[in-house]
C-alpha cells in the first residue's frame, strides 16, 4: 500500500462518502447517487441466450433464442450476462473503478454483478477473473476483474480461484480494434495456471471481467478453460457494448 492510499483511507474516515460519478454526497461508500443511478441502462430479458445481446422484441421467456451472430458461430462460453449497457455514464463508472483508484466501489459493483448473474452463479462451481498481465498489474496495482470476482465469491459463497488463468503475453490495448483483430490479439494470450489444473477439471466456471466489448477476450479465456478440462464456462461482466443488430 502506498502513501497516497493510506492518506485516502484516512480521509475516508473524515469525509462523507461521495458518488463515484458526480462526487455528490451519498449514504455509503461506493454507491451512486439517485440521479446517476437513473442514467444507468440496466440489462435484462429479453436477450440472446448465449451472448446476452438485448432484443428489442419480446420472446417466449422459456425458450432459448440466439442472436444472428451466435447462430452463425456459437461462442465457446455458454452464457454471457452483464449488469448494464456500456454507455457514457457506465463508462465513467468503469473507468473510475479501473484507473481512478475508486476501488471503494468494488463491493457495490460486485453486488450488482451477483444480482445480474444469479442464474449463472447458481450453476457455477468456481469463479475466476480475466487476468491482467503482471506488467500492467504492476502499473495499475490491482486487477479490477479480480476485485469483482472476490466480491461475487463473498456474497455467493462460491469458491474463487484468482489465478486460474495467467497471461502468457502482453497484448496491445484493444481500444479501436475490430473483432477479427481482437481475436488474433488474444489468441494464445491466456493459459490455465498449471498449479490450478486439478481445481478446474470437470468444473463449471464463471469468468468475471469488467467490460464485454466484442467478446474476444472472454471467448479466448473460455476456449482455454474448456481445453483445460472445464465442463462449461459462463461469463459475467459489469458492462456490455451494445451495437445495433447487423
Ligand atoms: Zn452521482
Ligand atoms: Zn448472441
Amino acid at each position: 500500500m502506498n502513501l497516497r492510499r493510506i492518506a485516502n483511507r484516512a480521509l475516508d474516515v473524515l469525509l462523507p462518502p461521495q458518488c463515484p460519478l458526480c462526487n455528490g454526497v451519498v449514504d455509503a461508500h461506493g454507491v451512486l447517487c439517485g440521479g446517476c443511478w437513473q442514467q444507468i441502462d440496466f440489462l435484462g430479458d429479453p436477450r440472446c441466450s448465449a451472448c446476452g445481446l438485448p432484443f428489442e422484441f419480446d420472446i417466449d421467456p422459456t425458450e432459448a433464442v440466439l442472436c444472428g451472430a451466435c447462430v452463425r458461430e456459437h461462442p465457446p462460453f455458454t452464457r454471457a450476462r452483464a449488469v448494464m449497457v456500456y454507455g457514457n455514464v457506465s463508462r465513467k463508472l468503469v473507468l473510475a473503478f479501473k484507473h481512478g483508484d475508486r476501488t471503494d466501489t468494488a463491493p457495490a459493483l460486485g453486488r450488482w454483478l451477483a444480482r445480474a448473474g444469479r442464474a449463472l452463479i447458481e450453476d457455477a462451481d468456481v469463479i475466476a477473473p480475466v487476468p491482467l498481465h503482471w506488467t500492467r498489474l504492476f502499473a495499475r496495482r490491482y486487477n479490477q476483474a479480480a476485485l469483482l470476482a472476490g466480491v461475487v465469491g463473498e456474497v455467493s459463497a462460491v469458491a474463487v480461484v484468482q489465478d486460474m488463468l495467467v497471461r502468457r503475453k502482453r497484448t496491445p490495448p484493444q481500444g479501436r480494434m475490430g473483432w477479427a483483430k481482437r481475436r488474433r490479439n488474444v489468441a494464445g494470450a491466456f493459459k490455465v495456471n498449471p498449479a490450478r489444473r486439478d481445481a478446474l477439471l470437470g468444473k463449471r466456471v464463471l469468468l468475471i471481467d469488467d467490460v464485454l466489448t466484442t467478446g474476444a477476450t472472454v471467448a479466448g479465456c473460455a476456449k482455454v478453460l474448456l481445453r483445460g478440462g472445464a465442463a462449461a464456462v459462463d461469463v459475467l461482466t459489469l458492462a456490455r457494448v451494445v451495437r445495433a443488430a447487423v
